[in-house]
């Protein structure tokens, strides 16, 4: 992959506060050796497909920029990545405390109008932290699992006064929350462009907040955040079992409700389901509207399809998209990854894209998914891959590292066969349908956060698919 600058981001950088200048082979120097630290640690495959297509942007202001012109190098490098890179990053240079990973734009399209003028406390000196102008309402396709989420982001975008506070939007990965959170901050952009607002994902809020007390700058980091019209933080989840930030954004949060201004919230859970927060915090989050957001059915995933095709330059045949739309299933982000491969298949090649070449394209994703497995091979290889004996996937043994490898195969029997959970539950010893139910919310869960967790699950579900153990 080409590093491509998203040239009039580089433009408009602001310099000031800034104290590193390295020159390019410096910093390219600089994160090879950060890139082979991280292939140590989390190994060539992973190293691979995710830190590899990153390159150093800059480093400023203590945060190492790293730049990606593919969404979901970004997406899963934030997800699970993130921690480690920023491990390995300090401890080679004391300097740098945080990591951003930039979306280099694709130079062919307009710049994206600056988010930071109206709130320059907040965002004024990042601008990669604008926002994208791909999500916006216009680009969000409506369906029965979003409507809720969709109307109630649309009526707090276009109201002159605060409706619902905080609005807060929840559902799983790749979903589109964020995608949401943009479009209320892009509308009401347009509409009162007066107003001040900041959009900021929990874990930013979380490394300003920390930054504040070590320079002992409390003062304004208060003042940023409570001079906006509308305060937008995404993933709250993260700073859930972090309680000093918590209750920060707590104070934060009340002086804004108070005071009549907008807060918008968006996490994977609803607020009652945030454990590790506060009580009455999660009582307080749940005042305003909670609007949670499915799975996307058929026809989401299927006008989705059709919007990237619109705006993609090369011809699709709608066969293709209806296969994609019955194939995969699991999430929006998945959907777009797995389009881009076939689009970009036909750019590489100049081939014409059909469901034959769809499907060749896709086959490791489309062989997990067709693939008869049976639940018996499941456990077999995910017993084998932790080293625990088959028959521990029956049994009622409770110790983390024999119920954790029967979670991540009950995840796999759900997602791999068309069992139902009491089907599944009869097969791992006569469990009942809530303890799978439970277990495959549980391994989702860790997924996203956890990225060795999600490395182990991906790995036994490309075993699984080329054959039973
Ligand atoms: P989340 O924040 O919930 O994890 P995102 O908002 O990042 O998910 O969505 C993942 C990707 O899927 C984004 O590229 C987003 O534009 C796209 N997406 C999700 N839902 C929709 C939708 N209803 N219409 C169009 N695109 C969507
Ligand atoms: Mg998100």
């Amino acid at each position: 992959m080409t590093y491509r600058d998203e040239p009039n981001l580089q433009k408009s950088s602001p310099q000031q506060g800034t104290a590193a200048t390295e020159s390019q082979p410096e910093l390219a120097a600089f994160w090879k050796q950060v890139s082979e630290r991280m292939r140590a640690d989390i190994g060539e495959a992973a190293w691979r497909s995710w830190i590899r297509p990153l390159h150093i942007r800059a480093i400023e202001a203590g945060e190492l920029q790293l730049s990606t012109d593919n969404r979901l190098t970004r997406e899963r490098v934030n997800a699970g990545y993130i921690d480690r890179l920023r491990i390995h990053a300090h401890s080679l240079r004391a300097d740098i405390e945080r990591i951003d990973v930039v979306l280099a734009n694709n130079p062919q399209r307009e710049p994206p109008p600056r988010f930071t003028e109206n709130a320059p406390a907040v965002t004024g000196t990042r601008p990669a932290h604008g926002l994208d102008p791909r999500l916006t309402f216009a680009n969000f396709v409506v369906g029965k699992p979003n409507e809720l989420a969709f109307a109630a982001a649309r009526r707090v975008a276009e109201s002159d006064s605060t409706v619902y506070n905080p609005l807060f939007l929840y559902g799983g990965v790749g979903l589109g929350k964020t995608h949401l959170m943009h479009a209320i901050a892009w509308e009401m952009r347009a509409r009162y462009p007066q107003r001040k607002i900041a959009y900021l994902s929990a874990e930013t809020f979380m490394y300003r907040f920390v930054n504040a007390l070590r320079h002992q700058d409390m003062m304004s980091f208060k003042e940023q955040f409570r001079s906006v019209d509308m305060l937008m933080i995404d993933d709250v989840q993260f700073i859930a079992d972090k309680e000093s930030t918590q209750e920060e954004f707590f104070h934060t949060f009340n002086a804004l409700v108070e005071d009549g201004r907008q807060v918008v919230l968006s996490a994977d859970k609803s607020p009652t389901d945030l454990l590790g927060m506060e009580e009455r915090l999660r009582s307080r989050l749940g005042w305003g509207l909670v609007a949670d957001i499915h799975p996307a059915n058929y026809e989401v995933r299927l006008g989705i399809l059709q919007s990237r095709a619109d705006n993609c330059g090369v011809a699709v045949p709608d066969k293709v998209l209806e296969f994609l739309a019955h194939q995969i299933t699991t999430n929006i982000r998945e959907l777009e990854g797995a389009f881009t491969r076939i689009v970009a298949g036909a750019n590489l090649f100049g081939r014409e894209i059909t469901v034959e070449s769809a499907r060749e394209t896709l086959s490791d994703l489309l062989r997990a998914a067709n693939r008869s497995v049976s639940i018996e091979d499941i456990q077999k290889r995910v017993a084998s891959h932790f080293s625990i004996r088959t028959a521990d996937m029956f049994s009622a043994r409770r110790a983390r590292q024999i119920s954790r490898p029967r979670q991540i195969a009950m995840y796999l029997a759900k997602n791999l066969t068309a069992s139902s959970y009491p089907e599944i539950g009869r097969q791992f010893g006569g469990r009942d349908h809530t303890t799978i139910m439970h277990a495959v919310r549980t391994i989702e869960d860790l997924m996203t956060r956890d990225s060795h967790l999600a490395d182990d699950v991906q790995l036994l579900r490309s075993l699984l698919a080329d054959g039973p153990a």
